[in-house]
């Protein structure tokens, strides 16, 4: 059945729905991890997730040409949440021209030899570009928080480092969007359980994952430290229900898509003699 025009553009506000509220301390016990919002099931959300991503593709190919505002999407989550199915489905569709993934594991020792944002800074995208970050500088009151590899009194202080460093960015006009993939413990396990299974998918497998799993509770107090201290409307965090990952998709597809559509980015204006051009075009074709 072909979708209709209400199937493609419900009347949902995907960014408020989900969007922390500034000052408001977060429990993600609260939220559901599994949502449907205003789909009527799967195929309703990757008809709509495939309208969104066209839309995106045509946005982004705006802001590439104008290359004044650029765009920095940060992805955290738990293992298994799905950043790179996100990724794969939905973020990677942007022209490559434009938009890189950057992956950041455990720092080498060069980077740990520099400041936590050294490997960062050089990531974020110039003018016209989009940058999509699979983990980010957020692992740094995270990871190491849970983990205790610095003390507190660094961590701590790195909240306030975090929120001057993305105004910087806001600063010379970067958009900032970041997403948490909230998933429950059990849909991880099944997840875990298909990666086991899946030969193709052994790669992913390592005994780390359940360690971090042991500390959900840790893991999840630290992320809601940071929606309290790193969100604001500039730099605003997104709680995703990753369960379903096809709302995942589209949900994240809607929120990009609403914000490209806000920062509005114009073709450049001509910078040639257009009457000049069409001459020598004429001028071309006469020879032929
Ligand atoms: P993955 O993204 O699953 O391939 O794993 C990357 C691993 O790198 C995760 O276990 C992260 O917690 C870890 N990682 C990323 N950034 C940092 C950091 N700044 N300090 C320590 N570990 C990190
Ligand atoms: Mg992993």
């Amino acid at each position: 059945m072909q979708p209709t025009e209400w199937d493609l553009n419900p009347k949902f506000d995907f960014r408020d729905e989900h969007m922390v509220r500034e000052g408001e301390k977060v429990s993600l016990a609260k939220i559901p991890t599994e949502f449907e919002g205003p789909f009527r099931g799967k195929e309703h959300g990757r008809a709509f997730a495939a309208h969104a991503i066209a839309e995106i593709q045509e946005l982004q190919y705006r802001m590439y040409t104008e290359a004044k505002q650029s765009l920095l999407i940060v992805l955290q989550a738990p293992d298994a949440a799905g950043k790179d199915g996100l990724i794969r489905k939905v973020l990677g569709r942007m022209n490559p021209q434009g938009c890189r993934t950057y992956p950041f594991k455990v720092p080498s020792s060069l980077e740990r030899a520099h400041d936590f944002l050294w490997r960062i800074h050089q990531a974020t995208p110039a003018a016209g570009k989009v940058s999509i970050f699979n983990r980010s500088h957020y692992e740094d009151v995270l990871v190491v928080r849970v983990e205790d590899l610095v003390p507190k009194s660094v961590w701590k202080q790195r909240y306030e480092i975090i929120n001057d460093f993305e105004k910087l960015l806001l600063h010379r006009g970067t958009r900032i969007l970041k997403f948490y993939l909230h998933i429950s413990p059990e849909e991880q396990l099944e997840r875990f359980k298909k990666r086991l299974d899946e030969p193709t998918k052994h790669w992913k497998l390592n005994e780390g994952d359940y360690e971090a799993r042991a500390k959900w509770g840790d893991y999840r107090e630290a992320y809601e430290d940071v929606f309290e201290k790193c969100h604001s409307e500039d730099a605003p965090w997104h709680i995703i229900p990753a369960d379903k990952k096809w709302y995942r998709d589209a949900s994240v597809a809607a929120i990009v898509r609403d914000t490209f559509r806000d920062m509005d980015p114009q073709l450049p204006p001509l910078d040639a003699d257009l009457d000049e051009i069409r001459r020598l075009y004429e001028r071309e074709l006469a020879k032929q």
